[in-house]
């Protein structure tokens, strides 16, 4: 017999699972020893009241064991003489895409301008330490892409609930740690992402897919209006019977390359603002009512959003315990985000905190056509580098200063490795940006006591929040809407908004590939 039950528990008693056995066995009415196994379906936590409490949704086996479990791996096999696939970009989209490819019996071909895993850390060290900026490997190009050196959070708003699960049953396949199959809120850690993609890395070689990298799509090789291939560094040509075009929302000069050819593009929404670092033990106090958190607790988060003046205004990527890092991607930028490691164990807890932005806002880079969204985005990104000392330490202003539009004397202590210094961001981001991120942080003080404060410190800017431009593509085939055999796939290509939401359009391009390419 298999029952399915909910648990309350306190943080310590959902960590030990001889203590939920017998409470299982207790809510069953059963012997513990009756019960075979029990599988964790959901866990999530509930700080509603004063002392927070886990939340367990559980399958009880009760003299029966569980069905052997189907895997992903188990239904590849080689693909090394198969027709190819071109994939460009090894991120989430372009790896999952790659997997999904072999499942088809299709060999990937997969061109990342940046490096493996391992030889990228050096290049993201030079960036901390030297304010070096590779353009081709640095926090959003390079093996596994922004996704790798990123927090690692693994929601997604996407509604495609069983194939989400099934991106996560991939990760957990490849070493990711099983509980991200039932955490509410399942998170990996920048500490353990890397071992992860080389292990899927690993994979796709396995059966004869090829993973090139400094490898760096300059052209593409059309003929009339289809795709045949594509220029790697300006003087190699492949050719495939199709091109998925998974380069992220980062790669500028795959937008300008499509817009020389005159490939259609269209801007884009999205957003930009700023970072903002609170003490962790302030989010934790005002989440969970309590200081210090229960040792069993992890680091609190929030998520915040409001409408000011016609645009949205919200938390974006909220890193619990993490790191505020520099994201740019090429010299003469500033651009700010967020990690953090499996334990989420700093001191810190930082969030972007974003205005929406329409493409009727950029209306000063208007000659720029489809691209105005992204010149806006550039042009924020280094005004805000012109006013610095030529390194990528950021301009950051206490938060109560930030909103009564006034410098800060001092800062508070930060994560920011570069370092940061005191500059009036009020002024220096966009007048529509600021103001409305200082009624917002006023709302979000009143909701949240304790939120406005200023032990925390704002540091600019977020601009990269999600692609400001879209690469259309047609709904049923997902071949660009004009040239054929061209496939847009992930974040860059405006399909996506994260590491999950990438990998399934990854896989949802290579099934449309593989019914339509060949
Ligand atoms: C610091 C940071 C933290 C983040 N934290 C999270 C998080 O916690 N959770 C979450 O869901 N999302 C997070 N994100 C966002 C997430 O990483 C992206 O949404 C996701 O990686 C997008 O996947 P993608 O495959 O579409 O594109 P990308 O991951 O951007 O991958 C694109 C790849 O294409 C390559 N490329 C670009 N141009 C070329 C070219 N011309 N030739 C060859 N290769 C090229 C790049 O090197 C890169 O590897 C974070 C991002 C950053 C930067």
């Amino acid at each position: 017999m298999i029952k399915e039950i909910e648990l309350k528990c306190t943080p310590a008693q959902a960590q030990n699972d001889q203590v939920i056995q017998q409470m299982a066995a207790a809510t069953c009415r059963i012997a513990v020893e009756d019960i075979n196994q029990v599988q964790t379906l959901r866990r999530s936590i509930d700080a509603r009241s004063k002392e927070p409490k886990v939340l367990l949704r559980l399958k009880v086996f009760i003299g029966e064991n569980p069905a052997p479990q189907s895997s992903f791996l188990s239904e590849l096999g080689p693909v090394t003489h198969e027709k190819s696939v071109i994939v460009v970009g090894a991120g989430p989209a372009g790896y999952f895409a790659a997997l999904e490819l072999i499942k088809a019996g299709i060999k990937p071909v997969v061109f990342d301008r940046g490096k493996d895993v391992q030889t990228r850390r050096r290049d993201l060290r030079l960036i901390q330490q030297f304010s070096l900026i590779n353009p081709d490997s640095n926090y959003c190009f390079g093996e596994g892409g922004a996704g790798t050196y990123s927090d690692g959070k693994l929601y997604t708003g996407s509604k495609k609930r069983g194939p989400v699960k099934d991106i996560l049953q991939i990760l957990v396949e490849h070493g990711a740690h099983p509980d991200i199959l039932f955490d509410a809120y399942p998170h990996i850690g920048s500490n353990r992402l890397p071992q992860i993609i080389t292990a899927i890395r690993e994979t796709i070689e396995k059966w004869g897919g090829e993973v090139h990298f400094e490898s760096k799509i300059t052209d593409l090789i059309l003929e009339q209006n289809s795709v045949r291939g594509v220029i790697v560094n300006k003087e190699t040509e492949h050719t495939a019977s199709a091109v998925i075009l998974a380069t992220g929302h980062s790669a500028r000069d795959i937008f300008y390359l499509l817009q020389d050819k005159g490939i259609r593009i269209e801007a884009k929404p999205f957003a930009m603002g700023i970072r903002i670092e609170h003490p962790q033990e302030l989010i934790d106090q005002l989440q969970y009512h309590q200081k210090p958190r229960d040792p069993y607790l992890p680091a609190a988060s929030y998520k915040m959003v409001t409408q000011v003046a016609n645009r949205g205004v919200f938390s974006f990527c909220m890193c619990p315990g993490g790191l505020i890092v520099p994201a740019a991607t090429a010299p003469g930028e500033i651009v700010v985000n967020g990690m953090s490691m499996a334990k989420r164990d700093s001191k810190f807890a930082n969030s972007g905190m974003v205005v929406a932005v329409e493409p009727e806002d950029a209306r000063e880079f208007q000659q720029h056509g489809e691209l105005r969204c992204l010149r806006y985005q550039e042009h924020l990104e280094k005004a805000i580098f012109s006013r610095g000392d030529g390194s990528q330490k950021a301009p950051a202003q206490r938060m109560s200063d930030f909103v009564a539009s006034k410098l800060s004397t001092d800062l508070a202590p930060a994560s920011y490795i570069p370092g940061i210094y005191s500059a009036p961001l009020h002024e220096m981001l966009p007048a529509p940006i600021a103001q409305r991120l200082q009624s917002a942080f006023e709302e979000f003080g009143k909701k949240y006591r304790g939120y406005f404060t200023s032990e925390a410190n704002v540091v600019g800017v977020e601009s990269r929040t999600s692609s400001p431009v879209r690469i259309p593509r047609d709904r049923d085939s997902y071949q660009h809407v004009d040239i054929a055999n061209l496939y847009p796939a992930g974040e860059g290509a405006g399909y996506a908004g994260g590491i999950v939401s990438a990998a399934l359009d990854g896989q949802a391009v290579a099934r449309a590939v593989a019914m339509n390419a060949f």
